[in-house]
């Protein structure tokens, strides 16, 4: 019972690095999707596909936050498939809206 039932997490992903300018882009966002502006942004989108231009991977200007059902539009390609949760690879990733709370006091 793996958690993991496709490919495995890029280890970029799970970097510190990552997670740092993850935060970085959501806050940048106001944690607001750019593409509707309307609902809570849950995944941090590449513009420019990681697969194209690596070396944008790093660039916070190359992030866009965008909420589940805007990503979804964004990749096509994975289908409806594409599920927020937490445990999966990549940029697909769910804000723990309890703990963003929890640090607001810190
Ligand atoms: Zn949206
Ligand atoms: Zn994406």
């Amino acid at each position: 019972m793996g958690r993991y039932t496709g490919k495995k997490a890029d280890p970029f992903y799970l970097s510190a690095n990552w997670k740092r300018l993850r935060k970085m882009a959501l806050e940048r966002d106001h944690y607001l999707c750019q593409r509707c502006r309307r609902r809570v942004a849950v995944v941090v989108h590449h513009i420019v596909p990681v697969k194209e231009c690596p070396e944008k991977m790093r660039d916070l200007s190359n992030l866009e936050s965008v909420c589940a059902m805007c990503h979804n539009l964004l990749h096509p390609e994975k289908g409806r498939a594409v599920a927020v949760r937490d445990d999966l690879p990549g940029d697909v990733r769910i804000i723990d809206l309890n703990a963003r709370r929890k640090e607001k006091g810190t």
